[in-house]
């Protein structure tokens, strides 16, 4: 572990951050979106084809079996950096294709059925809820949505009240990737858990914060995406409890998720190569893991300490912009989502990407959750560990002209 956080060295392992965009050094604050990944991570793909691309599981050679453990290796390091069980830990292609699995198997399962009810909440990414409504068609069950205060944070009362024995799950995102509200997911999965609800917990924006106890929260479910996580994209996680999975039908049918295979019949794999059907994303899952090793590398608390000093700063200077809106709790984690009176959040992305700063404008996959608040979009402003203070007043500054300029 190392401590003493040292932002000068951290930054030199991320190439792309050292340049210049617009004739303006890269200040790069779309990390919500997609985050940057380090030289090891790189290195560790580029190893994966230079000296052992095979594929994996039944091979006999020599290079297969070495990818077969490095493939296996980094399962467990990811069940590490959750907690789980490797049997547990599941590699998908991102949160997305985590929570349509996830979807599927629980009414292919028949654990939700026509009357029943999925429970979502208002501050949702379009990944967990579209699958949902999916789902539900297909089955005949209900959607309900936990309603959203006007600070960002969920309605608790609300939610207990909707809680009854018709509630089959209970799926939210633990960091909302709008407006950065933290969940009180825990005390919310207990309640879930006390009327007999399965719980999926969407971590595409927790994970990238550090290391997390999933027993502790106590989820059925958790789904996470590499690209969040100084990763490359295409990879990502489905966590399920165990005791759950063992009796949900596969979802994707064919090669190495089964046992045996005849033209009338088929056995299935055991957990977790049930759910994983055909060639995985062997590079993905050996990056992932180097990318987990490098950010646990650090002292968790250092890093958040840090994030919040950058988050900090970030909101007084958006605070300090005449008809700024921030949105969300004051105690938000990564992201600044904002609008300003007059100025469209399209226009302000613009001139602050010609200075260099790059944000994100726009809805955030969070249609509902705009529609809330009676707008098409935010400037969202997020943050990763390696971004520094001197960035945060980059953008400041570049806040600052555009306003002018717009006004
Ligand atoms: N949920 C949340 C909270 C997210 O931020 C994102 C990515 N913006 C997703 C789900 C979807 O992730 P992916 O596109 O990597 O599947």
């Amino acid at each position: 572990m190392i401590k003493n956080f040292d932002l000068t060295s951290i930054r030199q392992d991320f190439p792309l951050l050292s340049q210049e965009v617009n004739g303006r050094p890269l200040v790069y604050l779309d990390n919500a979106a997609t985050s940057q990944n380090p030289q090891q991570v790189m290195d560790a793909s580029q190893q994966y084809y230079q000296e052992y691309n095979a594929n994996i599981h039944r091979g006999t050679h020599y290079l297969s079996q070495i990818a077969t453990q490095r493939y296996e290796e980094a399962r467990q390091t990811v069940a590490n950096f959750l907690k789980v069980l490797p049997e547990e830990t599941i590699f998908t292609s991102g949160t997305t294709d985590a929570i349509n699995t996830v979807a599927r198997i629980v009414t292919d399962g028949g654990m939700i059925q026509e009357g029943d009810v999925i429970l979502l909440s208002g501050l949702e990414h379009h990944s967990n809820i579209v699958p949902w409504q999916m789902a539900a068609e297909r089955v005949g069950a209900q959607i309900q949505v936990i309603p959203v205060l006007e600070d960002g944070t969920l309605d608790q009362a609300t939610y207990t009240s909707l809680l009854s024995s018709r509630v089959k799950l209970v799926a939210m995102v633990h960091v909302s990737n709008a407006f950065g509200t933290i969940n009180p997911v825990k005390s919310m999965i207990a309640q879930a858990r006390a009327v007999g609800a399965l719980t999926l917990l969407d971590g595409a924006q927790s994970t990238p914060h550090g290391a997390l106890d999933l027993p502790e929260l106590d989820c059925d479910f958790f789904a996470f995406s590499g690209h969040k996580v100084y990763a490359p994209t295409g990879i990502g996680v489905l966590y399920g409890k165990k005791e759950v999975l063992k009796d949900l039908p596969p979802f994707k049918g064919g090669g190495e998720m089964i046992k045996e295979v005849t033209f009338s019949h088929t056995t299935y794999n055991e957990l977790p190569f049930k759910y994983e059907a055909g060639t995985p994303n062997i590079e993905g899952a050996i990056a992932l893991a180097s990318a987990l090793d490098y950010l646990t590398q650090y002292d968790k608390s250092e890093v958040n300490a840090h994030e919040l000093a950058l988050i900090k700063r970030g909101a007084d200077a958006i605070a300090s912009i005449s008809g700024a809106r921030l949105y969300g709790p004051d105690d938000r984690i990564a992201s600044l989502s904002f609008s300003i009176e007059g100025i469209h959040h399209y226009d302000l992305g613009t001139l602050l990407d010609q200075m260099g700063v790059a944000v994100r404008t726009g809805h955030h996959c969070c249609q509902p959750l705009m529609a809330r608040y009676g707008i098409t979009g935010t400037t969202r402003a997020s943050f990763a560990f390696y971004n520094s203070l001197e960035e945060v007043d980059l953008f400041a500054s570049a806040l600052e002209k555009s306003c002018a300029m717009l006004r």
